[in-house]
């Protein structure tokens, strides 16, 4: 089992070895952890090589802070990089960005990352909120490697796009207890799905910090939700997930 999205990372767990270990503990073949801004780049790739073959790294720009960092320092940083195995989470979220500037600028740099990822030959780990639409047709215009959307909570129609395109969706821990989520996971196959965390976000029990170890419960209500065995979920998901990122 394998949590395809998770962030490992200072601004927001304190004890990350400890969370290591419990992944570890908690059976898990891999945690892939996602940085999300310029200055925890240099953090995850360190955390990379001190748990070699168990955590890998995607660089990304969260879209919800363009207002406060700096788009050009985080494309022009994962250049400097080389072992990440994705770019993301990259994309568009309308919860938090209204205005039409702000929304036009992330469609810009939203774009320039799908070629940086062309260009790498790196596949995509989209966060897209409210604006699911926009994200696939910029997607579908755009990208030329596979994509992953990231907790997504599309409608029906939109999840049978990404179906359609041959592209994966990710299922969140949240599932337990968020309807959205639960839907998805009921109709979309099961080749298309992979599992994540979004560690320490979105946690399935309630008042505490989610964390890779979690990762169970992701697999377990997908099994129920679709009425088949724990293990067929576990050793599906988990491919999916190797196939997507090469690992
Ligand atoms: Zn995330």
């Amino acid at each position: 089992m394998i949590d395809s999205h998770a962030h490992l990372l200072p601004d927001f767990i304190k004890n990350i070895n400890k969370i290591i270990d419990n992944a570890r503990t908690a059976g898990l073949e891999a945690v892939i952890n996602s940085a999300i801004e310029p200055k925890h780049f240099q953090f995850a790739e360190n955390l990379e090589k001190n748990n070699k073959g168990f955590i890998y790294t995607t660089l990304g720009f969260s879209p919800s802070w363009i207002k406060k960092l700096n788009f050009e320092k985080a494309y022009n940083s994962i250049r400097d990089y080389s072992s990440f195995i994705a770019v993301g989470e990259v994309g568009l979220d309308y919860h938090w960005i209204h205005d039409s500037f702000w929304k036009k600028k992330q469609q810009e740099t939203f774009g320039k990352f799908i070629e940086l990822a062309n260009e790498l030959n790196k596949p995509l780990v989209i966060h897209s909120r409210k604006a699911e639409t926009e994200c696939l047709d910029l997607l579908e215009q755009k990208a030329k490697v596979q994509v992953l959307m990231h907790c997504f909570a599309g409608n029906l129609a939109e999840a049978n796009r990404i179906v359609d395109l041959d592209w994966l969706i990710s299922v969140p821990t949240a599932v337990v207890n968020r309807k959205k989520h639960r839907k998805l996971a009921r109709s979309v196959p099961l080749e298309n799905i992979v599992i994540e965390t979004d560690s320490p976000f979105l946690s399935p029990i309630k008042g505490q910090k989610n964390e890779p170890a979690y990762l169970k419960y992701a697999a377990k209500e997908i099994a129920i939700l679709k009425e088949i065995p724990y293990d067929e979920v576990d050793s599906i998901t988990t491919r999916n997930t190797k196939e997507f990122y090469q690992i």
